[in-house]
C-alpha cells in the first residue's frame, strides 16, 4: 500500500506514521528524519538543507524531491510505503504523481491528521526528544520558529488537502485522543480493520 501523512507540525505525524507503516509492513520514509540525519552526520545534503530548516522554512523543492526519489527506489518501498513530511507543497505533490506515474504506480490513500492550532502550539512549545541521552528542544520547535512553521504549513501545505480530496484518496481523520485511538482511527480510513485487537494498552 501507498500512503501519505498528512497533517500540520505537531499533529503526531512521525509517531503515527512509524506505527501505521509497522502495522502495513512498509517502510515509514520521513523526509524530516532523512533531513536530521544527514545535518547530523554534516553531509552536502545536510549543510545545504540546515539553514532552511533552522528557520522553519521549506527546503527547496529540488533537493528535496530528488532526495525522495532516491529513497523511493529503494527495494523496501517497490511493493509500498508510508510517506511522512511528504508532499509539503503542491509542487511536490504534482512531482510524486508524475515519478510514480513513471512506475505505473499511484498513491492508494492520504491520511490527514486534524488538530487545531492552539493545540499544536501547546504541544510544539512542550515537545523534547532524546539526543545522547539528554532531553534537549529540536531548534525549530523555539515559540517563534514554531509559529512561522505553522504558518508555512497554513499557506503551502494545506492546500494538499484539496489537492488529493479532488482524487478522492483523502481521508480526514481527528488526531486528538490516545496514540492508539489514533492509529485505529488510521488503519480503519485504509480498510485495514483490526477488530480483534485490545484497545486498553
Ligand atoms: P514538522 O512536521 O514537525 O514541522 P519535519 O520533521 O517533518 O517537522 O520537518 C522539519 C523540517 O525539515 C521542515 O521545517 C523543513 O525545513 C524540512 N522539510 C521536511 N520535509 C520537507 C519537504 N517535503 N519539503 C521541504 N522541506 C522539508
Amino acid at each position: 500500500m501507498r500512503v501519505v501523512l498528512l497533517g500540520p507540525p505537531g499533529a503526531g505525524k512521525g509517531t503515527q506514521a512509524q506505527l501505521i507503516a509497522e502495522q502495513l509492513g512498509v517502510p515509514a520514509i520521513s523526509t524530516g528524519d532523512i533531513f536530521r540525519a544527514n545535518v547530523s552526520g554534516q553531509t552536502e545534503l545536510g549543510q545545504k538543507a540546515k539553514a532552511y530548516m533552522d528557520a522553519g522554512d521549506l527546503v527547496p523543492d529540488e533537493i528535496t524531491v530528488a532526495m525522495v526519489k532516491d529513497r523511493l527506489a529503494e527495494p523496501d518501498a517497490e511493493e509500498g510505503f508510508l510517506l511522512d513530511g511528504f508532499p509539503r507543497t503542491i509542487s511536490q505533490a504534482e512531482q510524486l504523481r508524475s515519478s510514480l506515474g513513471e512506475l505505473g504506480q499511484s498513491l492508494d490513500r492520504v491520511i490527514e491528521l486534524v488538530v487545531d492550532e492552539d493545540e499544536l502550539v501547546r504541544r510544539l512549545s512542550g515537545r523534547r526528544m532524546l539526543v545522547d541521552g539528554e532531553m534537549v528542544q529540536r531548534d525549530d520547535d523555539k515559540p517563534e520558529t514554531v509559529r512561522h512553521r505553522l504558518g508555512v504549513y497554513r499557506e503551502q501545505t494545506a492546500p494538499l488537502s484539496g489537492f488529493y480530496d479532488s482524487e478522492g484518496r483523502l481521508s480526514r481523520i481527528d488526531a486528538i485522543g490516545s496514540v492508539e485511538e489514533v492509529t485505529a482511527r488510521a488503519m480503519k480510513a485504509l480498510g485495514v480493520d483490526k477488530p480483534g485487537q485490545s484497545s486498553s494498552d
